[in-house]
């Protein structure tokens, strides 16, 4: 050690003078970064080995790794690798002619920027994203080459540095950061591994920290599909979302061409908070972590997918205003929506039963996603599938139109409330008419979607109007019955209209219907209905308009014509009671009774019992 040279003292090529406090100020929200370039030239430099190795034949063997190390004595940071190595030359060329050919044009250009993400990738300031937390930074590296002596670079965040030779035995490069006084958050381990296990956590290579390995360098994306039992995609979603629930199913993309994406989707079981606006897709670039926020990568209406994704093709400091305007993206958007729809296809063919059942977690988006995006849609529209009411059945819209084309053909027949219609849904189970549930706030548009594209097809729900299979064909209804030349159906309408016309704008009409159980009931025209739940949307009131809808009184019921009979043979007061009764009933499921109204109805009830309990003789 007799001839050791002064160490060559020199200026970083840059040329504003004041680069490093401005890479400070303004990375300053996300300098945990700097942990994730260092380790990823750790990375790098060990990839370039294997390389050379491979292509020189070296004989080169050592345990690859990065070590991380803390030193809260020292108040240093250190990576380290054993990749290939940097001499004094190769410092000089690679660190100190810093890749930013032009500072001014750096400054100028990002002055402004809100993304500073990008600013690090774009400007190969990887390495100097060090001194956001560091008040200096040392490299102690040794080359690969044969006969190479190891060298020593050392900067305090100026553009001044030293560099010198050292005598160093192991092949690699150290990068040893002093810790500025307030980043001393990076002297705890924990800390240090909360930043690794965000951005490192699936690294190709083992990381340590302090000797132990804290990432998986095999994740299950980067395995052969095949190979992978379905608890590993489980176990692994597990390891990406640790509190979430179980997902409902995946897919393991794994595409070469004409890009490369590899990555696992999950279909995660939605709660009513999710939030939709935000993607939870995790974006991997060779295996280092970018982001989880990331929208722009899966089509919109797709957003509660989860998982991971790994474009290696995009740049590791991607920025939001570049995912935008990337034709790149558009397409990895397509191949994912085409593997979803492709995906839904393939369950939907292989078990209904299952499929019901997840159907009732995802419709939602999938039916959104329809409406969206025309290929998807295409892809899926036969093979939706739909709850048929009172059953656990579930059917698709073309097998429904086939059962149905011989009664009431291109005529879907559906219910928003199996509770609330339960009148209509029994009538149309007597003619045994199929009837979908459509429950869902989506469903409203939905309707309107898969009728504009199928010009043939109807939508009615099942209180819309009484279709031609549940009326009889019954004559007695037009016999003249009395001395004013008026049939038994217009005598009864007579009897309604004038009993409830305080009810203003009310329709009564008069219809024989196959089930005679059923005395009244209340019609919305469908078409009447849709435009006011529309308008609903908009902060309009919220119960459908009397003067809309239409009573329809049924003369096949023995009740209906009992109430006829009484006013004949002048009771009108009990022909009163059964009507003012028989329209509360009807009127009870689709409008709220105010106050006087429930008041009458409860007494009128009471009445009615009251009636049927024999009355007690005399007084007592
Ligand atoms: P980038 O990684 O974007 O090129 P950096 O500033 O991070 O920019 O690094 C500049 C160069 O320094 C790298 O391209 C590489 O040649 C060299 N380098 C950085 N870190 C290491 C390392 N640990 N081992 C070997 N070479 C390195």
């Amino acid at each position: 050690m007799t001839d050791q040279k002064a160490p060559e003292q020199g200026t970083i090529s840059i040329h504003t003078e004041n680069i490093f406090p401005i890479i400070k100020k303004w990375l300053y929200s996300e300098k945990e970064i700097f942990l994730r370039e260092l380790v990823s030239n750790a990375v790098d430099a060990i990839h370039k080995l294997q390389h050379v190795n491979l292509i020189e034949g070296l004989q080169l063997s050592a345990d690859y790794a990065v070590d991380v190390v803390v030193d809260a004595e020292a108040k240093t940071l250190t990576i380290r690798d054993n990749g290939i190595g940097m001499t004094a030359d190769e410092i000089r060329r690679y660190i100190n002619q810093v890749a930013f050919s032009s500072a001014e044009e750096f400054v100028e250009r990002f002055k402004d920027l809100e993304d500073k993400n990008q600013i690090i990738g774009h400007f190969g300031l990887g390495f100097y994203s060090s001194f956001m937390v560091a008040d200096r930074v040392e490299i102690r590296s040794l080359s690969y080459q044969e006969g190479a002596v190891g060298a020593n670079w050392s900067c305090d965040g100026t553009t001044a540095y030293e560099l010198e030779e050292i005598d160093l035995q192991t092949r690699g490069t150290e990068i040893v950061l002093h810790l500025a006084e307030e980043e001393k958050e990076f002297l705890e381990a924990f800390r240090v591994k909360e930043v690794l296990t965000r951005y490192c956590n699936f690294l190709p290579i083992p990381i340590r920290l302090d000797e132990e390995v804290v990432n998986d360098q095999n994740p299950l994306w980067t395995r052969t599909p095949g190979e992978i039992s379905n608890d590993e995609y489980v176990a692994f979603y597990r390891k990406l979302y640790p509190l979430a629930d179980e997902p409902l199913f995946w897919i393991h993309l794994n595409i070469d061409f004409p890009f490369n994406l590899k990555g696992i989707l999950y279909f995660p079981k939605l709660t009513t908070e999710f939030d939709l606006t935000k993607s939870h897709i995790k974006l991997f670039c060779n295996q280092v972590f970018v982001t989880d926020n990331c929208p722009e990568l899966i089509p919109e209406f797709l957003a509660p997918l989860q998982g991971c994704l790994d474009a290696p093709d995009l740049p590791l400091n991607i920025s939001r205003s570049y995912l935008q305007n990337e034709p790149q993206v558009r397409k990895i958007q397509e191949v994912i929506s085409g593997r979803v729809a492709g995906k839904l296809f393939d369950l939907a063919k292989a078990d209904r039963v299952a499929f019901g059942k997840v159907w009732e977690d995802i419709h939602t988006f999938v039916k959104f996603g329809m409406m969206r995006d025309e290929k998807f849609n295409n892809k899926l529209k036969d093979h939706v599938v739909y709850a048929l009411a009172g059953s656990e059945e579930w059917v698709t819209l073309p097998e429904y139109l086939e059962k149905a084309a011989a009664k009431h053909a291109n005529k879907v027949y559906y219910t928003t409330n199996e509770a609330a219609q339960a009148t209509y849904l029994k009538l149309f189970k007597a003619q045994e008419i199929d009837v979908l549930v459509l429950d869902a706030p989506i469903d409203s548009h939905f309707i309107q979607f898969v009728e504009m594209g199928n010009s043939d097809l109807v939508f009615a729900r099942v209180d819309a109007d009484v279709t031609e299979n549940l009326l009889e064909q019954d004559a007695a209804g037009e016999l003249v019955d009395d001395a004013e030349g008026k049939n038994r159906d217009q005598r009864i309408q007579e009897l309604f209209e004038q009993t409830l016309n305080a009810e203003d704008g009310l329709k009564v009409r008069v219809e024989s219907l196959k089930d005679d159980s059923v005395p009244t009931m209340v019609l919305f025209a469908e078409q009447m209905r849709r435009f006011q739940e529309m308008t609903r949307t908009i902060g309009k009131e919220a119960l459908p308009q009397v003067e809309e809808s239409t009573l329809l009184v049924n003369a096949a019921s023995p009740v209906v014509r009992h109430a006829l009979d009484f006013q004949k043979a002048g009771h009108p007061e009990e022909a009163t009671l059964l009507v003012e009764q028989m329209y509360d009933l009807a009127m009870l499921n689709c409008q709220v009774f105010d106050r006087e109204r429930m008041e009458k109805f409860l007494e009128r009830s009471n009445q009615l019992l009251g009636r049927i309990v024999p009355q007690e003789d005399g007084e007592a």
